[in-house]
């Protein structure tokens, strides 16, 4: 019998079949009873991961679609930029949790910060920006960075909660935790089911709505409110010594997640 992975309960109906048969595999949908928190099955082994992620999960940086990408990239990323110019102090420490080819650990350079980034796949690894590594497993000391980001990353995990854990444990007290995921109880998701891109069958085995992200700050000891439509946590549990607020705003399809 299998567990929600979020929440632990035992009951999960089945939504959607027969994704992936092109990839020759197959795989379905499961939404927990409890929390509607919905995840793939079978889930996938490392292995197959590294297949798919190995393939072409990034584009080649000199390539013509690189150039559009990465200019809608720096546009979609200027608010989170402006927003974190706000909250952190100059030069501050920014931490990319899965950094990809690291765009955003360059950007955050050139805005004026110190950019740091982890990934587990990406042949971006240098050891000096950026580190081979997991969440679990990080080369820094805990309480060393003023804000984590992680974008899209949560979507990949088969333990969110104590993945978000061990991120909180590398935050400064009072430090920002910026996330987005894409937002399963969407328009989209209703109009497209089984052809809503972010399924992307089978590296996403995780799909979240904004009461799961919820969940999974409650249950990493932060308490929240929620205030028309802006969500609030407040902290102030015994392992962090001063307090810590989380806010989060739901951005059309997309939640955002900014945690301070
Ligand atoms: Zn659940």
């Amino acid at each position: 019998m299998d567990r929600c992975r979020l929440c632990g309960q035992k009951e999960m109906a089945t939504i959607v079949t027969n994704l992936g048969p092109d990839l020759h595999e197959e795989y379905s949908l499961r939404e927990c009873k409890t929390c509607s928190f919905v995840t793939i099955a079978p889930l996938p082994d490392h292995q197959v991961l590294r297949r798919y992620y190995s393939r072409d999960y990034w584009h080649e940086e000199n390539s013509h679609a690189a150039k559009h990408l990465n200019l809608l990239f720096a546009l979609r990323m200027d608010g989170v930029v402006r927003e974190l110019k706000r909250l952190i102090p100059a030069n501050g420490r920014i931490l990319d949790w899965d950094a990809g080819d690291g765009s955003f650990v360059r950007l955050l350079d050139k805005k004026g910060f110190s950019g740091y980034g982890i990934d587990r796949y990406s042949a971006a690894c240098d050891e000096k920006k950026i580190f081979r590594s997991t969440i679990h497993n990080t080369p820094f000391a805990s309480q060393y960075y003023d804000c984590i980001t992680s974008f899209h990353i949560l979507k990949h995990l088969k333990d969110p909660v104590g993945s978000v854990k061990s991120a909180f444990n590398l935050l400064k007290p009072g430090g920002i935790f910026v996330d987005e995921v894409p937002n399963i109880p969407s328009l989209q998701y209703k109009l497209f089911r089984e052809k809503w891109q972010p399924l992307e069958i089978p590296l996403h085995v995780n799909h979240f709505n904004p009461k799961n992200l919820l969940f999974i700050f409650s249950v990493s000891n932060l308490p929240y409110s929620l205030d028309r439509g802006l969500l609030q946590a407040r902290c102030d549990n015994k392992t962090m010594p001063e307090e810590r607020r989380v806010s989060f705003s739901v951005f059309r399809e997309n939640n955002m997640v900014i945690g301070q």
